[in-house]
């Protein structure tokens, strides 16, 4: 074909650099997008909600992670794509520069068939394609964060390309352009990505999907082989035996899972069910932690940073065998050092749940969470990790990480050592073992101050007297005269009513309640109950990002100059007047005999909490 002159020359160095990069002009996109559908990130036409926002996006209006703002524009039109939002926040620049708001604009576009839909988003394209070349190096900028670069390939650009590329808007010139900025993605991705934790995991999926979608790129076969050896690799690297992803976090846990389930969806869509097949196993593992940890409510423990989502909704989505009722059988996981406690209550049927965290802190995103306890009674939560809330550095994000957000001792107001954030061999840092209708898991850390490297030494033990309740014992060697305070978080909707301030209190949530009591080996202690206070922050939580509210924090303070233990009585349904319902005989040799008192039997159980294995005896009556 001989170039004619009426073809501009920014429109021939256009189409030889497209053919030069190996790309077809054009391609029957629209009949690719019906075999690509499964990877698309929305369906069908927009619903009422969906259409109000792409006319809000229409206006500049746009609601990322939960916070609305205006999008700010340049003197010259175009968006400000480095602004930082209403909150003054960089996760609002890279959360606008994913283009996450494209595909709702395009379902607005498949209802209504208004071309100001494909109008903005060719428009915005342009923009951001002009603005932004691709470094060439690894970049944190709102543009080129490699993970914002992975989401829009996603999430965004993908549709854009199999939905949109027979509109006639997509001339040849923004055809060309796109490609060429594609092409770029990739070049981008395969050089420049993280190298490990979750971000590398969603850049090599965003790798495999554009050499997957955009196979016509030069290099598109390279980058495929690169992008799958790397899923496997930061599978082995990131992903204990016991199917737990190592950031420790149920959030991350679930975005790593969907990740590779949806890893599974590309090689199917693509054809490549040979591969798809030896992922299928991995990605069940993945699943199945969320089905070990899921709440009876169907939520997850807030572990690490984490938000409250639907576990049993995403089971169903993509492993529904897991998503099936199974008995209340506890479980281990001895790389992660968690501890899922599960029976029923012998007089509601209640299901009991307690999650307790005995491992090591967490690759990433970890909190100072070092043997906490959540813990609920069928659908409500009572004891409960507070959530993330924020990443912006400050009192909030030191509180909802730090120790005092959480079911903790404190020494002198500090928070214990949080240990490794990751461990190489099962049983590292806690232990969990069964006797009789007792199951118990225990971990130990220590505590520091700034004249001594180890003031302390902590053990909490946690006792599931299957289908009666728990006993908490933590037992606190100081090495100096000290202020300790144990903390207890409740879920927002309970009430704590210090009903005795000696012995314990109740704390109702709707029509069910739990006893919380202690018997120590102290002189004593005094108990407090804090909420949404701000100097300092105490008494909040967070079920989504961005999201808090106030909710009850039991602070139970001692002064002690020698090794204490605490034994704690927790007793779901249960408002019986609290005096002796918890009896602790503390012997000198470091035995104790625990008579504890619930709804529905009594126990007595002797040990040593030096050596539980090899001391616990119980009886019941
Ligand atoms: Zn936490």
């Amino acid at each position: 074909m001989e170039p004619t002159c009426k073809i501009s020359a920014f429109r021939a160095v256009l189409v030889a650099l497209i053919l030069l990069a190996g790309h077809r002009l054009h391609a029957a996109t629209m009949d690719s997008a019906e075999a690509w559908g499964p990877i698309l990130t929305v369906a069908g036409p927009a619903d009422d909600v969906t259409l109000a926002e792409a006319e809000l996006a229409l206006r500049d209006t746009f609601t990322l992670q939960g916070v609305q703002g205006v999008a700010a524009r340049r003197a010259d039109g175009g968006f400000d794509w480095d602004d930082q939002g209403p909150r003054d926040d960089p996760e609002w620049a890279w959360f606008f520069n994913r283009h996450s708001y494209f595909p709702f604009m395009w379902q607005a576009y498949a209802r209504t068939q208004d071309e100001r839909f494909p109008e903005f988003i060719f428009a915005t394209l342009d923009d951001w394609i002009v603005r932004h070349p691709a470094p060439g190096r690894f970049s944190f900028s709102a543009a080129w964060r490699p993970l914002e670069a992975a989401r829009r390939i996603i999430d965004s650009w993908s549709l854009v390309y199999l939905k949109l590329g027979d509109h006639p808007q997509f001339t040849a010139e923004r055809r060309a352009r796109f490609l060429a900025s594609v092409h770029a993605h990739g070049e981008q991705l395969r050089h420049h990505h993280a190298l490990a934790g979750n971000h590398r995991i969603t850049e090599m999926l965003a790798l495999a999907q554009l050499s997957l979608v955009f196979k016509t790129d030069r290099d598109a076969g390279e980058w495929l082989s690169y992008s799958l050896a790397q899923l496997d690799q930061s599978y082995a690297d990131q992903v204990y035996p016991d199917g737990t992803h190592k950031e420790l976090s149920a959030h991350y846990q679930r975005v790593v899972a969907l990740i590779y389930q949806r890893l599974l969806t590309l090689l199917d869509a693509a054809g490549r069910h040979d591969l798809a097949d030896t992922w299928r196993p991995r990605v069940r593992t993945l699943w199945a932690y969320l089905a070990v940890a899921m709440k009876p409510d169907h939520g997850n423990p807030l572990n690490n940073d984490s938000d409250q989502e639907n576990v049993a909704r995403l089971l169903r989505d993509n492993a529904p065998d897991l998503a099936e009722p199974t008995p209340p059988v506890s479980h281990w996981l001895p790389y992660a050092g968690q501890a899922v406690f599960r029976s029923r209550d012998a007089l509601s049927g209640d299901a009991l749940w307690a999650f307790f965290d005995a491992g090591p802190r967490g690759t990433d995103h970890d909190h100072a969470d070092r043997l906490h306890l959540s813990l609920s009674v069928g659908t409500r939560d009572f004891l409960v990790d507070n959530g993330r809330y924020t990443y912006a550095r400050g009192a909030w994000r030191d509180y909802f990480a730090g120790p005092t957000g959480h079911n903790v001792v404190l020494f002198d107001g500090q928070g214990a050592d949080q240990g490794p954030k990751a461990v190489g061999a099962p049983d590292s840092l806690g232990r969990f073992f069964r006797h009789e209708d007792l199951e118990i898991a225990y971990g130990d850390t220590s505590f520091s101050t700034a004249e001594n490297a180890r003031a302390g030494d902590w053990r909490r033990l946690v006792i599931h007297v299957r289908s009666q309740g728990w006993i908490v014992v933590d037992r606190i060697a100081a090495f100096q005269p000290a202020m300790l305070s144990t903390l207890w978080h409740w879920d927002p909707v309970c009430d704590a009513i210090p009903a005795d301030l000696i012995t314990g209190q109740i704390i109702r949530h709707g029509a069910g309640s739990l006893r919380l009591q202690v018997a120590t080996s102290s002189s004593g202690g005094d108990w407090q109950v804090v909420r949404g206070a701000k100097h300092p922050v105490q008494g909040w939580s967070s079920d989504r990002f961005n999201f808090k509210t106030p909710a009850s924090c039991t602070l139970y303070t001692q002064r002690v100059a020698r090794p204490v233990t605490n034994v704690w009585l927790i007793s779901p349904n249960d408002e019986r007047p609290l005096e002796n319902a918890l009896d602790v005989v503390f012997a000198p040799d470091g035995q104790m005999v625990i008579r504890a008192r619930y709804a529905k039997t009594d126990v007595e159980l002797r040990l040593d909490p030096e050596n539980p294995e090899g001391t616990l005896s119980v009886s019941s009556r």
